[in-house]
């Protein structure tokens, strides 16, 4: 099975005003119904919900509460999956609309049931349009526009490319908004090469990732296997272009030496909402051992943050890691430095790990 991932981000799908570009998306859909029509199976991931959204309430800049970023998804999505779905129907292709969120994917039950739907609609050669399901989960909306959805998608399905389609023509040397000097990086074969440069996180208007969290996105695809082209969402013929690995864009080479991509966008796309301090023996556990980090072993907590955020793991002022939390914080409280025992009297329906080893990662 060969299978191309392609991700719109905002800037593609809906202009400044939050109006859709027609012309783009109808172009993309052409060019997903040839490479379709050539045997390959693809998958769409669209960001723009909240750009649509924005248009059809006549919200003049991108709100700021979350709430209201959610709000305006959800009018938006039905409206943006149907432009998706006409166009490839157009061309004699069947769709399906698919709501995800990343966090929903870490958890083993549900990944795995996200790969069959995937897996089967695949098999009957329908064309998914994903999005972030943005009413139960704000990740991408923070931080992302969906590139890291993208990325886990492509490596739930190892996709044989992920094509991240934005307003620039990939990765540049400066940011070409400000240094007219900026020259395009055609190929990238580890992404450490971009370490020195300044690539921008600067995002559009309408949508919330920038090139970081492309790169980051890259990174996390590659790392995985997946060959990663970044380029423009307005260039004819880069889709074709991209999977027969002619140039057009910036492509990042897969990496050999792979890791999940769950803990990378742990590590660099999940910000933490608050620091569980621990002793040196539970540090030790985790850096040593790969251990599940326990109650018992917490001797502070820092912040407020909800059973499912992020949090920064750190001991004796260095920090250790980051791992999604189980707990809430005030829960948190109540039962750090406690035996498991105790704490079922405590908190009767708590789990064991205040943080599981496989929602961590060192540092
Ligand atoms: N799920 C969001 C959307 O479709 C992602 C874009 C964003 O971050 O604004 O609008």
């Amino acid at each position: 099975m060969s299978v191309a991932v392609v991700k719109l981000g905002s800037s593609v799908v809906a202009d400044d005003a939050g109006a859709l570009r027609l012309s783009a998306v109808a172009r993309v859909c052409e060019e997903v119904a040839l490479l379709h029509g050539s045997g390959v199976d693809v998958i769409v991931v669209t960001s723009g919900a909240i750009a649509r959204g924005m248009h059809l309430l006549g919200l003049p800049v991108r709100p700021r509460a979350i709430e209201e970023l959610q709000a305006a998804s959800a009018v938006g999505q039905g409206r943006l999956y149907r432009t998706y779905d006409e166009h490839l129907r157009e061309r004699g292709i069947q769709s399906a609309q698919v709501l995800l969120t990343f966090f929903d994917m870490s958890a083993r039950t549900h990944y795995l049931n996200a790969r069959r739907t995937l897996r089967k609609l695949l098999e009957w050669r329908i064309v998914p349009v994903i999005n972030e399901n943005d009413t139960t989960t704000t990740d991408e909306i923070s931080f992302g526009d969906n590139d890291f959805l993208a990325a886990q998608v492509a490596v739930l399905v190892d996709a044989s490319l992920l094509l991240l389609l934005t307003s620039t023509e990939g990765v540049f040397t400066a940011d070409p908004r400000v240094d007219p000097g900026a020259r395009l990086v055609d190929t990238v074969e580890d992404v450490s090469e971009l370490a020195a440069l300044d690539i921008g996180a600067a995002t559009t208007a309408l949508g919330s990732g920038g090139m970081r969290s492309k790169v980051v996105a890259a990174e996390m695809a590659t790392a995985a296997g997946t060959p990663t082209v970044i380029g423009s969402g307005f260039e004819p013929g880069l889709l074709a272009r991209a999977w027969a690995g002619e140039p057009g864009g910036t492509r990042f080479a897969p990496q050999t030496v792979r890791q999940s991509s769950f803990k990378l966008w742990l590590k660099y796309a999940k910000p933490s909402q608050g620091v569980v301090v621990v002793d040196a023996g539970a540090a030790r556990a985790l850096r040593e051992g790969g251990t599940s980090l326990l109650p018992v072993g917490i001797v502070g907590v820092e912040g407020a943050f909800d059973a499912g955020d992020a949090v920064e793991v750190s001991a004796s002022g260095t920090t250790v890691g980051k791992g999604i939390a189980s707990y809430s914080a005030d829960e948190l409280r109540q039962v750090m430095g406690r035996k498991s025992a105790e704490i079922r009297e405590i908190l009767p329906r708590a789990t064991e790990e205040a943080v599981h080893r496989d929602y961590f990662v060192l540092a």
